[in-house]
């Protein structure tokens, strides 16, 4: 193997704190700091969001005024506030600047009277002329160039800051290293980095600014490029890891699913059976199965689970079930039981609240075989659980099952079988850019017979008019939850907000059996509640979104979701989904605050407008951009600067394509042409790259 040439020697140079730019101390440091910008080399790739031209022209929002400064007066408006009036001269007529909050020597001291000036800003009328409140005083030898916006921390002056970005190319630019290979650049004539980086900073032309905005200019199309390329790549070449090993090799016995059919409580629907198969052909294979199950909330995706690991059990081995949550993991394990309990296997739960005693011996029972299932949440996996044969894995609302718990199970000596199920409504080109290391199989129908839920939107101001519809729904055996937003846990004034709509809830509805779930309740307590509303006489269920995920109570016909506009689409498209689990027509009722925002307005409009959660992610991802879908940072799904997934599937495939050839001629990586690759890889991911095999 070449030796791998490590460039690194530059780096601490870009890794100055920004402070040591001119004009920004310590107080603007924590602002920017705040922005996610510490060094200068955040500031070199912290490209401005828009730019605008100082061009004098009129269908420009803001524009520039020239003129004479003639006088300038105080004037007073009618609510009594001072405002400073400047009065100028042009070709055509006068024009005024105008100063609210004005400095004694602010901007008296800027003005001479008979000078020509150069103002720039939105001008409105004031007075009947045209004037513009607070305007830049313009060089006449800046009039024509193009100036770059950046985000900045409240308070911040963008000339300061402009000259702090100027200051940081000029002297640490050259430090920066390539990052694409040169047969790469050369394809797509993309420019160098540092060209790339200049050019986003400082467009110079109208042209470069124009196909800039339109995603079209190279040195954009090369940072999208640059962002999709990595992540491809990191997806492949943990693909390959997985791949690599010798996984278990099953037997599907025919005799066996006879014998799982007949214990079937219901006839699969053609996406589970066509699910099903693929799963059957993955655990044929003596490789490791790596594969997701995308399926919208109540498409029945844990009967699919249930199936595949009583074949892994049927083969010697055990399986492992992991839930999102305890509430969920419970869940699981209640259906596991009667499932399994037919077809003589031994099911078992472990989650935090199970004793030490018990958990002593489950755990020897794990080892020693007579466990054949194990139910639990994520931190089984990181317990001291040991197993005599694990052969398969199921991890529920898959995204929280990382590369760090797969190294544990690969630690311990494990090539099991896995299979993740999500909810997550991923449009496909998300899916093929984010799952490169995963197959996928979509269950895209639901179970038969089932009504598409209605739902309604009300103000907070009619609770009243949405409680008499509940009211009216709730009769017979008919259950309904009543959803309260918990932000955050530990956040005491949520739960105050929830225990005291429970407190209302219970008075409004009188008659009828309230409960009340939130986060802070003890598992114990938790498992009680929602027995009681699943199987006891318990009418409605106050609770924060612990019921968020995947919870089934099939008599539940109601979600009423109280400050509707503070949930994410797909976390109201979840909540949606605990409703509608039978053959009775289901009812979602979105209360919105009275003081929505437009955008809350549209989100609630979507929810009316689309039942499938792919159409919703979808008309989301059009509403806010990719960044918020999934709920932000616990979804896994890593920020994407420069890609806009709808826009730019073109690149993603061109990308996609690329990566693969790469590493079918050079899996490692060590060919010198990839020697930028490499290294780019070891300065993204640091030690974790052995994660993905190139260690
Ligand atoms: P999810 O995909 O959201 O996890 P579940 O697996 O919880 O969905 O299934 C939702 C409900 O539908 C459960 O009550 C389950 O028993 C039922 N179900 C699943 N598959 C079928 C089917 N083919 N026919 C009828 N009911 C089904
Ligand atoms: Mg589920």
């Amino acid at each position: 193997m070449p030796e791998r040439n490590n460039n690194q020697a530059a780096f601490s140079f870009l890794n100055y704190s920004i402070n040591n730019l001119s004009g920004i101390g310590d107080k603007f440091q924590s602002g920017f700091n705040r922005l996610k910008i510490y060094t200068v080399k955040d500031v070199i790739f912290s490209f401005p969001y828009r730019y605008e031209a100082l061009i004098p022209e009129t269908n420009n929002e803001k524009t520039i005024l020239t003129g004479t400064f003639i006088n300038s007066s105080i004037v007073r408006t009618h609510k009594g506030k001072s405002i400073y009036k400047a009065i100028f001269k042009a070709d055509n007529g006068y024009f005024s600047c105008l100063w609210v909050n004005f400095n004694a020597n602010y901007p008296s001291s800027l003005l001479h009277a008979g000078s020509l000036y150069y103002m720039y800003g939105t001008v409105i009328k004031f007075e009947n002329v045209p004037a513009i409140f607070h305007p830049e005083i313009i060089n006449k030898q800046d009039i024509g160039k193009i100036r770059s916006i950046y985000t900045m921390p409240a308070g911040f002056s963008i000339t300061v800051y402009r000259k702090a970005v100027k200051e940081a190319l000029n002297k640490y630019l050259n430090y920066i290293n390539e990052t694409l290979p040169k047969y790469i650049l050369d394809k797509y004539n993309f420019p160098n980095i540092k060209d790339a980086v200049k050019t986003l900073h400082y467009p110079e032309t109208k042209e470069n600014v124009e196909s800039i905005a339109a995603r079209k200019h190279p040195a954009y199309v090369r940072f999208i490029y640059e962002e999709l390329f990595y992540l491809q790549l990191v997806m492949q070449l943990k693909r390959k890891t997985y791949t690599k090993g010798i996984g278990i090799k099953y037997n599907i016995d025919k005799e066996y699913l006879e014998e799982i059919n007949k214990i079937m409580p219901f006839k699969l629907t053609k996406g589970q059976k066509k699910a099903l198969l693929d799963i059957f052909n993955d655990m044929v294979k003596n490789k490791q199965m790596n594969r997701l199950i995308q399926g919208d909330v109540g498409s029945g995706k844990t009967i699919i689970a249930f199936i595949s690991a009583a074949v892994a059990v049927h083969n010697g081995y055990q399986a492992v079930m992991l839930a999102p949550t305890e509430v969920l993991a419970e869940q699981h394990y209640n259906n596991a039981e009667k499932f399994f309990s037919r077809l003589n296997i031994n099911v078992c739960l472990l989650t935090g609240s199970v004793t030490k005693k018990n958990k002593e011996i489950m755990k020897e029972k794990l080892v020693n075989g007579e466990i054949d299932i194990i139910i639990g949440t994520h931190a089984l996996i990181e317990e001291d659980v040991e197993f005599q044969k694990l052969g398969f894995i199921i991890a529920d609302e898959q995204h929280r099952f990382g590369v760090h718990q797969r190294k544990i199970l690969i630690d311990k000596g494990y090539n099991p079988d896995i299979l993740l199920m999500t909810a997550t409504p991923i449009p496909r080109t998300l899916a093929m850019t984010l799952y490169g290391d995963l197959d996928v199989s979509v269950i895209d129908e639901m179970p038969p017979g089932r009504i598409p839920c209605i739902t309604k939107a009300y103000r907070a101001s009619q609770i009243t008019k949405a409680f008499d519809f509940v009211e009216e729904i709730l009769n017979d055996k008919k259950k309904g939850y009543f959803i309260y937003p918990l932000i955050d846990e530990s956040d005491k004034l949520e739960l105050k907000a929830a225990t005291q709509s429970y407190e209302e809830v219970k008075k409004y509805f009188s008659g009828k059996k309230v409960g009340l779930l939130h986060g802070k309740m003890k598992a114990d307590e938790k498992r009680q509640l929602l027995h009681d509303f699943k199987y006891g006489d318990m009418d409605i269920l106050v609770s924060t979104t612990v019921v968020e995920v995947g919870v089934d109570v099939p008599e539940a016909t109601v979600i009423l979701i109280e400050n509707a506009e503070r949930f994410g689409l797909s976390q109201l498209h979840q909540l949606r989904g605990r409703v509608g689990r039978n053959d009775i027509q289901s009812y979602c009722l979105l209360i919105a605050s009275d003081k929505i925002s437009e955008y809350g307005e549209k989100r609630i409009k979507a929810m009316l407008e689309f039942k499938d959660g792919f159409k919703l992610a979808e008309a989301d991802l059009e509403l806010r951009g990719q960044g918020d879908f999934f709920g932000t940072k616990q979804s896994g799904i890593p920020d994407l600067h420069f890609t806009d997934i709808i826009k730019d599937i073109k690149i993603i495939q061109k990308v996609r394509n690329d990566v693969t050839d790469i590493l079918e001629e050079d899996a490692d990586l060590s060919l010198k042409k990839n020697n930028i690759i490499y290294n780019r890889l070891k300065e993204m991911y640091k030690d974790s790259t052995s994660y993905f095999g190139i260690g």
